[in-house]
């Protein structure tokens, strides 16, 4: 049996261990903190199949179905299936009318939507402006943090080890492979990088380089709101906003495309993200005066070309090949928590069977390092994806 080491229990690493504990391998899962007391404790909890390439939306064609599952098992986890709505201008309708054709062709229960459609799906919304949607039935919301501490105990009752405050400083695969942390050392045989944006300089412990960038984003939670929204994205203004369980709106997107050190970034929301936020607030839904009950900045983590790295990394420099010892698992852009699911089910193919369906996320495409590149955030319609127009 092959014993595994996971670094980093956010919503990815927890989903390797879960996936990997289910087909009976022993899995040490390793956090400097606590489960999702980073990336993913931030997270605004969307939940939608109207991506931009075939394999994320088919990934999220099996991340629902395991929300809806892990929803009706006995724990605090609710998968709020109440739609996905994107609105959009004449601007976005040709890139909507792409997408949608691909995404039913994987499976995805998405159709494109008119104003009037739009009013009867969600009242409160205006649609002053807006002359095309696309909308999903299937897609919601979760809470982050609640899908993984109780992702974390379905996997602690399949035999899990997990172990809180445990820093990994060291990874040493001379003979044994070691992985050394602040509290102790786990020998194993194959060693997963899930350390969300610590995953490069944790990569570096095992000499790997792999091109992945953190970046911010931002969201809030406005004060209570006396209607219900389902969970919309403004493709024009790039702006997402949902009906949060506390009765106000989470709002969501000041994504700064720079590169932000993980151990030095800003966490609070930028002041004129707030007020940006509010307007569209206002201007969207009948809300005069938005309050802000609380309001954060957090790191995703872009790769060159938006897709993410699972899998074994790349060559090291020099080297004609990369470690088969070690996989990576990070690089998941802005949609990680929603994709987690997908990306554990991934790690436990590679490490189990040695192929995933999803060869397009390997990090090995990276063989030649790609060099600096620029951050993008992938939800945005704007002309940059390859696959838009
Ligand atoms: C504001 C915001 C809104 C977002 N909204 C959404 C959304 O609506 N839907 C969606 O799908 N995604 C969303 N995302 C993205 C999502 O949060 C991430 O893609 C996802 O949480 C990444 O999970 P992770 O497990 O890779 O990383 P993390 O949750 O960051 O977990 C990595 C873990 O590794 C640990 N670690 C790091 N270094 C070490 C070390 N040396 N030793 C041991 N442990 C270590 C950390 O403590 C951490 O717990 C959002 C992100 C932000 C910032």
């Amino acid at each position: 049996m092959t014993h595994t080491t996971i670094i980093g229990a956010g919503a990815i690493g927890v989903s390797a261990a879960y996936h990997l504990a289910e087909r009976g391998v022993d899995v040490t899962l390793l956090d400097k903190g606590h489960a999702a007391g980073e990336t993913t404790g931030k997270a605004g909890g969307l939940v939608f199949s109207q991506l931009h390439e075939a394999p994320d939306v088919r990934a999220m064609g099996y991340s629902i179905d395991f929300f809806r599952e892990l929803s009706e098992l006995d724990n605090h986890f609710t998968y709020h299936e109440v739609g996905f709505l994107r609105t959009g201008t004449e601007a976005e309708r040709p890139a909507f009318e792409q997408e949608v054709s691909m995404q039913r062709e994987e499976g995805a229960d998405v159709r494109l939507v008119e104003p009037d459609e739009i009013r009867d799906i969600y009242p409160p919304l205006s649609v002053e402006g807006v002359t095309v949607g696309t909308y999903a039935p299937d897609d919601g919301y979760a809470d982050p943090h609640t899908f993984t501490t109780s992702l974390l105990d379905e996997a602690k009752a399949k035999g899990v080890d997990y172990r809180p405050g445990a820093k990994v400083t060291g990874i040493d695969s001379s003979s044994t492979t070691t992985v050394e942390t602040e509290s102790g050392s786990v020998q194993t045989d194959v060693v997963v990088i899930a350390a969300g944006p610590w995953s490069p300089q944790v990569a570096t412990l095992a000499d790997v380089e792999i091109p992945v960038k953190p970046y911010r984003a931002q969201a809030l939670v406005t004060t209570s709101v006396d209607f219900d929204i389902g969970t919309v994205y403004d493709a024009h203004e790039g702006v997402y906003f949902r009906s949060e369980q506390s009765g106000g709106l989470l709002v969501g997107d000041g994504t700064e495309e720079v590169e932000s050190d993980p151990d030095e970034y800003a966490q609070t929301a930028d002041f004129e993200f707030l007020v940006e936020m509010s307007e569209v607030v206002e201007r969207s839904l009948p809300v005069d005066d938005a309050g802000i009950q609380n309001a954060w900045a957090g790191l995703c983590t872009a790769t060159p070309d938006g897709r993410p790295l699972v899998g074994h990394p790349p060559s090291r420099p020099g080297s004609d090949s990369g470690p088969d010892d070690v996989v990576i698992a990070a690089g998941l852009q802005g949609h990680g928590f929603m994709r987690s699911p997908a990306v554990g089910k991934a790690v436990s193919d590679i490490i189990c069977a040695g192929k995933t369906d999803y060869p397009e996320w390997s990090p090995r495409r990276f063989d030649e390092h790609p060099g600096d590149f620029e951050i993008e955030e992938m939800l945005k319609l704007d002309g940059k994806h390859p696959n838009l127009i």
